[in-house]
């Protein structure tokens, strides 16, 4: 039928097909280049206790510093990464990186718990428990201060090899937290057959809150759940008061979202991590909200 509509349109949609294709292909050819050019860095959101004003750690989140293109956002290239095998190489230089500003950051005298390194299902072979051992070892971080955070589509695995690698995880002495929950699969299994010490309630549950009680009773359940198998939460993507006063009614504290702060450089993060800086925050907050 594109030969009714004339030569030109063909020709048209042609040429933004090769020009989208030229695209991928230079943005490839790039990304191969991106580790060993020096072009990631990671932003930093902290995870802070609503009702104390503490930090109590911070989410790595890795970014690509394009030469022309600028700041590529992750699920931009993660996939392409992902596609190309070269996750490996951008986990690993991810990793290293978390854990040296971790370090860097308490030698400076900064105070932070822990620090959150995200993982991709296709970084997790068996070559990944040694590359987390050597990371720590390298930096000098306490294991226990290092969160992978893993998502469903790993655990949903029942592969034996997956339930051993996280339990080789676990016996470094790092944490684990489960990333984006109830997103991916409705099995619910994989929650007692692995260790995990966190669970992530997936922004998509906060927005849903403002859409009806029933979605409320959903999040309602989720955190009974988590309780009750002795998870710590985390509450991703709170940006509203309202948000988070549903989250406190329900005694959970810890909150990431744009409502504290955004992904920051390392050097902003070290702002945030004063003692007072969050709790002058929640003051204005609830002096905001009271009025
Ligand atoms: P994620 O691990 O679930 O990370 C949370 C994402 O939610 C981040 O997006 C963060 O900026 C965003 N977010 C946090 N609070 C709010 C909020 O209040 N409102 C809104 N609208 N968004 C909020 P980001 O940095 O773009 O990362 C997106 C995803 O890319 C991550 O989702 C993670 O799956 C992946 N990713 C990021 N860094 C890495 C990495 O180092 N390795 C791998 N494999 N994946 C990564
Ligand atoms: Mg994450
Ligand atoms: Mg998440
Ligand atoms: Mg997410």
């Amino acid at each position: 039928n594109a030969k009714k509509r004339g030569r030109s349109r063909v020709v048209v949609y042609d040429d933004s097909m090769e020009s989208a294709n030229r695209e991928r292909l230079q943005l490839e050819n790039d990304l191969r280049r991106a580790v060993e050019l020096d072009q990631l860095l990671l932003h930093y959101q902290p995870q802070v206790n609503a009702r104390s004003g503490e930090v109590s750690g911070a989410e790595s989140l890795v970014r690509w510093n394009h030469p022309d293109q600028g700041l590529i956002p992750p699920f931009k290239w993660i996939p392409i990464a992902e596609e190309l095998g070269l996750i490996e190489d951008v986990g690993e230089w991810v990793l290293r990186r978390a854990c040296a500003d971790l370090v860097e950051l308490r030698a400076s005298g900064h105070s932070i718990p822990k620090v959150s390194v995200n993982v991709s299902a296709l970084q997790f072979h068996d070559e990944f428990v040694d590359t987390v051992r050597s990371a720590l070892a390298d930096s000098g971080l306490p294991p226990d201060s290092l969160e992978i955070e893993l998502t469903e589509g790993i655990m949903v695995s029942n592969q034996e090899s997956v339930v051993s690698m996280v339990q080789s995880l676990k016996n470094l002495g790092i944490r684990l937290s489960i990333d984006d929950f109830g997103t991916g699969y409705s099995s619910l299994s994989y929650l007692t057959r692995f260790p995990l010490d966190e669970l992530k309630i997936d922004r998509s549950f906060v927005l849903g809150l403002a859409k009806g009680k029933q979605n409320a009773e959903l999040v309602r359940a989720i955190i009974a759940m988590a309780k009750s198998l002795g998870l710590e939460i985390v509450v991703e993507g709170v940006e509203r008061m309202e948000e988070l006063e549903f989250f406190l009614a329900q005694d959970v504290e810890v909150i990431q979202g744009f409502l504290f702060s955004q992904p920051v450089t390392v050097t902003q993060l070290r702002g945030l991590l004063s003692p007072h800086h969050f709790r002058r925050q929640l003051e204005r907050l609830n002096g905001s909200a009271s009025k």
